[in-house]
């Protein structure tokens, strides 16, 4: 039984320099339970000062961390861990609490989180450099050597597990970090680094400055002494944090949207084309940039699948988080209302949804779990991103037609293909245009596999044992013997 004691405090401060402190000016967020409405504690709001003494803390940190021992860097990323671990079912209710997902969904959440901390301590005493044969006459290496300070701006879909998952790999090789946590969804990043804190991360490694995107999120990645900046949220901010950082000349990586499309071949098993189907999109309702928004199924078996999902998304449970429903709330009114709209115009383009189709009348920002079927790749509904409990379905005819269809979208984020045929699982597999595709089972892989986007869904990978050098920059010594 869970219950709302996880938010302890009436007000959270910013985290800099292993203190809580109130923002410059006093000022303070309100921080909601989508599942009610209701407001659940405050939080300082950070201002241009307060982000500048945090660069300025992370940056002094820095010279100490960065030249810390990398086998010692790797054994504080296991106690931070640990550390996770202990506390997982506080940090899940913190995270059902403030973004509305189900208990479970929250609970995987964290042990995904605790497990990034895990997997790049193993990384960070393995960042080894080449020797380059010259010959006689010439030593050559290279050295990956940490950035500096570090920006990370993070959404409020998943914001336990996508805060671990750009601040581990940097502090790893040695670089410290500001984090900027979505407005909807700070606790679980200031109750993480407070914990990051308590296992043996030195002060001012890992700062976290809550606050208004386009005020203190701006501010963070315009930054003169940020050396790089990981932005995960939508392509417009991505497209503005992108411009800033470029004009700063700073590495930047962008973890975008999708609209990504699930193939359902006629030799596909029905029951799991369905259960993966339902997973895909509405897992945390809808609201993960990975989600099977857009099924594309063959005609031969269309009917005979849209009956059996049908019966499945009537079947699903929604409710609070806390609860453990199949699918909760969404994330704010804004965003239900944003959802709602997309409803309309599902409707005016393709008609009457075949399930589901409205906003739930109670407290709280719930929508139903929806599938328009029939819908044409073209249409609006298709080809822009909910970021709801909203599925399309439309036909193919054949595998060609089904590739050109998947791809058809400006997006590149992931991709499924459902089929008992290996030689179709790699064909498709190598002409879908994403960075990751699925083949018979939606969201399989994990922290050990590269994640991002082709298109424009974003600029480079995170997860998996590259993405620490998004972190790091290489040094090349040539030496001259004699
Ligand atoms: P958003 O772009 O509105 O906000 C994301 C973050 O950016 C928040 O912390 C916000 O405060 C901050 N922000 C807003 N304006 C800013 C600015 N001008 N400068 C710097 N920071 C600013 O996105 P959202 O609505 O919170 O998140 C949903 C989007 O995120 C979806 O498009 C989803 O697909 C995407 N997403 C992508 C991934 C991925 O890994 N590819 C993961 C999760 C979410």
């Amino acid at each position: 039984m869970v219950h709302a004691s996880a938010i302890e405090n009436e007000e959270y401060g910013l985290w800099v320099d292993g203190t809580e402190r109130p923002a410059d000016d006093g000022e303070t967020l309100t921080v909601e339970d989508p599942a009610t409405g209701e407001a659940l504690t405050c939080v300082a709001a950070a201002t241009e000062a307060d982000v500048a003494t945090a660069v300025s803390v992370a940056a002094t940190a820095g010279e100490e961390w960065g030249a810390t021992l990398p086998k010692e860097r790797s054994r504080t990323l296991l106690a931070i861990a640990e550390a996770i671990r202990e506390h997982a079912a506080r940090l899940a209710e913190i995270e059902t609490l403030e973004n509305g997902k189900p208990h479970s969904e929250a609970r995987d959440q964290v042990r995904r989180c605790a497990r990034h901390f895990e997997y790049y301590a193993g990384e960070a005493d393995k960042l080894e450099g080449d020797s380059i044969p010259l010959g006689d006459g010439y030593v050559d290496y290279t050295v990956h050597e940490p950035l500096g300070v570090t920006a990370h701006i993070v959404p409020w879909n998943v914001p336990i597990y996508l805060f671990a998952r750009s601040v581990a790999p940097a502090l790893a090789a040695g670089n410290t970090a500001v984090v900027k946590p979505a407005e909807e969804t700070p606790i679980g990043a200031l109750t993480v680094a407070r914990l990051a804190e308590e296992a043996g991360l030195p002060s001012g490694v890992l700062n976290v400055v809550p606050g208004d995107g386009v005020e203190a999120g701006a501010m963070l990645t315009a930054h003169p002494d940020i050396d790089c900046v990981t932005f995960t949220g939508s392509g417009a901010t991505g497209r503005e944090v992108a411009k800033s950082a470029v004009s700063n000349v700073n590495e930047v990586h962008l973890e975008l949207g999708g609209k990504s499309p699930l193939l359902v071949f006629p030799d596909a098993d029905p029951d799991r084309a369905v259960e993966e189907t339902v997973r895909g999109i509405f897992t945390n309702a809808g609201q993960v940039c990975s989600a099977s928004s857009r099924v594309l199924v063959h005609e031969d078996v269309h009917d005979e699948y849209v009956k059996r999902l049908a019966d499945a998304v009537e079947g699903l449970s929604v409710g609070p988080g806390i609860d453990d429903p199949d699918v909760g709330p969404l994330v704010s009114d804004e965003h239900q209302e944003r959802v709602g709209e997309y409803l309309e115009v599902g409707r005016e383009t393709v008609g009457e949804p075949l399930v589901g189709g409205a906003a739930f009348d109670r407290p709280g920002y719930f929508v139903e779990p929806t599938v328009f079927d029939h819908v044409d790749n073209d249409s609006r509904i298709a080809q822009e991103e909910v970021f709801g409990p909203v599925l399309t379905v439309g036909t193919f005819t054949d595998e060609s037609e089904a590739v050109r269809l998947a791809n058809d979208t400006r997006y590149g984020l992931v991709a499924g293909v459902m089929t008992r045929d290996v030689g179709r699982a790699h064909r498709v597999a190598r002409d879908l245009e994403a960075g990751q595709v699925y083949v018979n089972e939606w969201f399989a892989g994990g922290n050990e596999t590269p994640f991002g986007g082709y298109k424009e869904s974003g600029i480079g990978r995170e997860n998996g044992r590259q993405a620490i050098h998004n972190y790091t920059q290489l040094k090349n010594v040539c030496v001259r013997l004699d």
